[in-house]
């Protein structure tokens, strides 16, 4: 039983706006052609990718061999043999053809602060950059941690990195000293990118400070630290190790001839966001992950070529790595930076910017599209928001109640509403609708794109469940070229955590079910499954049903230990502002469940809090609430991701009482 079958969740058609002769025709026009091409791309992605790799990409040397290797050896490889540069391909072959084409529109903190930066002048900057890299010792293969704000130059550090052939590791601005140390001792940097400061939500980030306090007092490889002057507040400064991005790009030329880099070479390191434990450092290629990269732009926000393209997303995670750097570059868009928060200087600073720049394509996360929800429609009055075409989700499950408000609010029902599910790992989006040829279900992530073969497995026996709305593991029958290659300095986890659990197969550690149509529905992480009375019950479906009732903003649901039916559910829900009063909630959520899900669902405890325990990226750590509710709160593991740690108390305090 689901939340789809009890609800008779609608079906969305293609809406006709998308169809129609004003706007571009989009790339897949129907759903018969979308199987179509899905089918040639499991069936031969040699040929499939092999094409398509051939025609996107720029080679310095072709590729002979499309795929090698194999799930169970661990050892897949894409374009065997060819070279290319990252750089070359997102820059120098768009400055070449169109130079004076904006690349990237840069919407500083106060919503006054526009920059625009064309395609001509991103391949200046990005080598003057390479070129202050090589004078100071960079060579092909070295790491290089990036941690830098939200700022136009933390795209050209990337691309300085990838011209000459050096791995970047970006680590997201919000984090710590201790955890932005962590990443730069695994990493071995020789070279830190920064800036002085950061601007956010009106207030100056030390941005500096922290990596100085990174560095202070620690064994590090660390030789120098290029400083970008963002705001210009003096900052400490170490001699002959710390260098102004502006005085070292001044002394050199702006050019600098990309490296050819073999298709396999590193591109680059990210940990993953470390919702679930330690973080991950996931190693991605060159030629894989930009083709992947390249495709899943072009088809999933149906691009074209007058798009302004807008992701929401830091380039601290994956979603700013993909989606606002080297998706849109690789296609020649332009991509828009944006530097502040969706609250500043107030709730309407996403539907301003849209309007502004007359955006195409606009890329979010459920926690944003929670948030803005809460805080009144009122926010989106006297907005155009007539020039989107595509609106986008990613992140964590986007439960209908929220996908609802942003296709009517949001969408006016006249765009393609992306559910976008991927990882840090995969690289590119795998499973999303495609705008103009799939009919959507508020909640599913639809169906696989290209070159994705997803299998629902039985956690137990690794058998292939068949089922319909039956949940299990969520794995992928077949390698893709923007996966992962290894964990960095530890295949050996690479291999335990991603492609031993169930032989031959790409395990995504999320938990799943296939409806009648063969639609996905991602259910929540394995390690938060629900076991009650023998009924396995997902924590999205469950959050669902509580998020339906008016009153609830948000909602994080976990399994407690219980002597009699195993586990039971403990609820912690967030009120949305306009309510003032939680008396008689327990029992209109608890009815709820029941009519939703089942009585077997009912939480045991429903606790109402004003924060959820959220990583950084803005998702609910599960974990700490489970250790919370089973008395294991000394022993959390590792919080250094959580965004505001002083969430924690207060939420021991809630289940515990005063301590
Ligand atoms: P860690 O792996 O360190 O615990 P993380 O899994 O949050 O952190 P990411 O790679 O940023 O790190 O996130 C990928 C995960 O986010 C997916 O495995 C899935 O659980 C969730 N996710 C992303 N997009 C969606 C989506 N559209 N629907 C449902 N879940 C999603
Ligand atoms: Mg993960």
């Amino acid at each position: 039983m689901t939340v789809a079958d009890q609800e008779e969740i609608k079906t969305h058609q293609v809406p006709e706006r998308l169809l129609s002769s004003s706007l571009p025709t989009p790339h897949v026009v129907s759903l018969d052609a979308y199987r179509k091409l899905w089918k040639e791309s499991v069936e031969d992605p040699d040929k499939f990718f092999g094409d398509r790799a051939r025609e996107m990409l720029t080679w310095s040397k072709p590729f002979q061999t499309v795929r090698h290797g194999s799930l169970e050896e661990g050892d897949v490889a894409w374009f065997l043999e060819g070279e290319l540069n990252a750089c070359y391909n997102a820059v120098d072959r768009h400055a070449l053809k169109t130079p004076n084409k904006v690349a990237i529109i840069h919407e500083g903190d106060e919503p006054d602060q526009v920059r625009k930066i064309t395609y001509g002048e991103l391949l200046r900057e990005v080598s003057k950059v390479a070129n202050v890299l090589k004078n100071l010792g960079v060579r092909k293969g070295d790491n290089i941690v990036v941690y830098m704000p939200m700022i136009p130059e933390t795209l050209v550090a990337l691309l300085a990195c990838a011209r000459v052939g050096a791995v970047h590791s970006v680590v997201f601005a919000g984090f710590s000293a201790e955890s932005l140390r962590d990443r730069v001792v695994d990493s071995s940097a020789r070279i830190i990118l920064t800036s002085d400061e950061g601007r956010r939500g009106g207030k100056n980030i030390a941005t500096k400070r922290i990596v100085d306090d990174a560095l202070r007092d620690h064994q590090t490889h660390v030789e120098h630290v290029v400083v970008y002057q963002r705001t210009g507040t003096p900052v400490p400064w170490v001699q002959d190790r710390d260098v102004w991005w502006h005085e070292e790009t001044a002394k050199v030329r702006s050019f600098c001839p990309p490296e050819p880099m073999n298709a396999e070479d590193p591109l680059f390191l990210l940990y993953t966001s470390g919702s679930t434990g330690t973080p991950k450092g996931i190693q991605h290629s060159t030629g894989g992950y930009m083709l992947g990269a390249m495709l899943t732009l072009k088809y999933v926000f149906d691009y074209h070529e007058n798009d302004v393209y807008a992701c929401m997303a830091d380039v601290g995670w994956i979603t700013g790595h993909t989606y606002l750097t080297y998706g849109p570059l690789l296609n020649g868009a332009t991509t828009v930076v944006f530097e502040s928060t969706p609250t500043y200087p107030n709730p309407s600073r996403f539907w301003d910017l849209i309007q502004k720049h007359k955006i195409t394509q606009f890329y979010t996360a459920p926690t944003a599209i929670r948030a803005l929800r809460r805080l009144g429609d009122q926010w989106l009055e006297g907005y155009d928001l007539s020039s989107l075409r595509v609106i986008g989700s990613v992140g964590e499950p986007i439960n209908p109640e929220a996908w609802d408000w942003y296709n009517e609010k949001v969408g006016k029902n006249q765009c393609a509403v992306v559910d976008t599910y991927w990882q840090t790992e995969t690289g590119s989006i795998i499973v999303s609708p495609l705008p103009g040829a799939t009919p959507t279900k508020p909640g599913s992530a639809t169906l696989p794109f290209f070159g994705i073969k997803p299998i629902i497995l039985d956690p137990t026996s690794g058998k292939e469940l068949n089922q319909v709305d039956e949940t299990g593991v969520l794995a992928i029958a077949q390698p893709w070229p923007s996966m992962a290659r290894t964990v960095y300095n530890n295949h050996h986890r690479f291999l335990e955590t991603y492609l031993k659990p169930y032989p031959g197969y790409y395990f995504t550690g999320d938990g799943a079910s296939l409806d009648k149509d063969g639609y996905i529905w991602i259910r929540g992480r394995v390690d938060d499954v629900i076991n009650v009375s023998g009924h396995r019950l997902s924590t999205a479906e469950i959050e669902s049903a509580l998020v339906h009732h008016e009153a609830v903003a948000e909602a994080a649901v976990i399994g407690g230990h219980d002597d009699l039916t195993g586990q039971c559910i403990h609820a912690f829900v967030s009120l949305k502002p306009h309510v003032d009063t939680a008396d008689g909630l327990d029992k209109e959520l608890t009815l709820q469940v029941r009519k939703i899900i089942g009585p077997f669902a009912s939480p045991k405890r429903i606790y109402v809090v004003q924060d959820h325990p959220k990583t950084r990226s803005g998702k609910i750590m599960r974990r700490i609430l489970r250790k919370i509710v089973n008395g294991e709160q000394d022993q959390l593991g590792d919080i250094s991701t959580l965004a505001d740690p002083s969430v924690v108390a207060v939420l021991i305090e809630k289940v515990h009482g005063p301590q």
